[in-house]
């Protein structure tokens, strides 16, 4: 294993942070699995259940290593915001915006299939492993050439750097309240389907573009927007998913458990083997999966119309029927009970951690089988 410590670009005299990434096993060009891996956790960094797990994944990586089983690269970063998890206000943690910006830490990455298309257009082949490597090879030149002026930039720069040329991504977050679940591309579901069955993921979010430039969909959107670009431009040029991502929702906040967070590890430990980035000689079985994809265009917010004290009926993970009661915002000034009820049938999959809401507040989220919304599909 190697570790490296990556400088932040300074913002202030006197201000250094710094993000660190472990590297284990050989590159991949000369591995046997030819794979890359690439795991970080607690980009909204007050999401740290990834953060536990991947203090659990480490030594089960190291042991791997001295016994010679790797057969792939795996780089791990289990704190990738240093920047969000410094900041604090009121005694309380904020993790999710930077607070000189206000910018969502997991959005605005760029769009690598509009910053590579005019290089990559005459160096492509019939060869589709060799498409691959001029398409990386085109990010990387686009990521050393791109120049922060800010601390936050120089951190998205930096991950995308350790990430780009990942066969796999998982990006470790969770949710305020929830049971386990995932979100990803649609291009991405038949390779990842396997790490959300071992995980025993709860609820699966699929879609194409949610919109907001999160680093999942930044790193898997690149390869289908360029052979969707390519199509456009009557190239027939053979591209496929070079980079299959998931954000990975290890269940809410509070829910930092060593139980929990060795479950996890050994879970993406088994997905490893599975994908043969590691040869232990055991080949885990896939487990049954505990629920289908469904669109994320389905999945319904349920807001509070008024202010009030939240009250939940329905717990994480409860199956909802269309009608069912899944809170009441209570106003003990009017002396009355908002009804919030599910307009889907599905999964309550999430809900939020305050009880108290201001009008218009998210109050949960269930997983509906079918697509419904347009538009950005993510939350703030
Ligand atoms: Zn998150």
């Amino acid at each position: 294993m190697q570790r490296i410590d990556h400088p932040l670009l300074s913002p202030s005299l006197g201000s250094h942070k710094s993000l660190s990434s472990f590297h284990f096993g050989p590159p991949a060009s000369a591995s046997k699995s030819g794979l890359k891996i690439y795991i970080q956790a607690s980009l909204h960094a007050e999401e740290l259940p990834g953060m536990l797990a991947a203090y659990h994944l480490r030594p089960l990586l190291e042991a791997a290593e001295a016994a010679g089983q790797f057969a792939g690269e795996v780089v791990l970063v289990p704190v990738s915001n240093p920047i969000g998890l410094a900041q604090r206000l009121d005694h309380k943690p904020m993790g999710r915006f930077e607070l000189d910006t206000s910018e969502n830490f997991n959005r605005h990455y760029p769009d690598f299939a509009k910053e590579v298309l005019p290089a990559i257009q005459g160096q492509l082949g019939a060869d589709a492993a060799a498409n691959v490597r001029v398409v990386r090879a085109a990010m990387a030149d686009h990521l050393a050439s791109w120049k922060p002026s800010t601390e936050l930039q120089s951190m998205r720069k930096t991950l995308l750097t350790l990430a780009h040329d990942a066969d796999i991504v998982l990006d470790l977050h969770c949710d305020c309240e929830g049971v386990l679940h995932f979100y990803c591309e649609e291009s991405c579901w038949p390779q990842l389907a396997p790490i959300a069955h071992f995980m025993g993921s709860r609820t699966i979010l699929l879609a194409k573009d949610s919109g907001g430039g999160p680093i999942d969909e930044c790193l898997s959107g690149t390869w289908w927007r360029l052979a969707e670009a390519l199509k456009k431009l009557g190239l027939d040029h053979p591209l496929p998913q070079g980079c299959c991502t998931t954000t990975i929702e290890l269940r809410g906040e509070l829910d930092v458990t060593h139980a929990y967070a060795a479950q996890d590890a050994k879970a993406i430990f088994s997905y490893l083997e599975h994908l043969g980035v590691l040869a232990t000689g055991n080949t885990p079985a896939v487990p049954a999966p505990l629920c289908q994809p469904t669109p994320l265009a389905g999945s319904e917010t349920l807001r509070a119309i008024g202010a009030g004290v939240v009250v939940y009926a329905a717990e994480p993970g409860q199956t909802l029927n269309k009608g069912d009661l899944v809170a009441e915002v209570i106003n003990p000034v009017e002396g009355v009970a908002e009804r919030v009820v599910a307009g889907v049938a599905g999964v309550f999959y999430a809900r939020i951690r305050d009880r108290y809401v201001t009008a218009g507040c998210e109050i949960g989220k269930i997983a509906g089988p079918t697509a419904f919304r347009t538009g950005p599909l993510l939350g703030d």
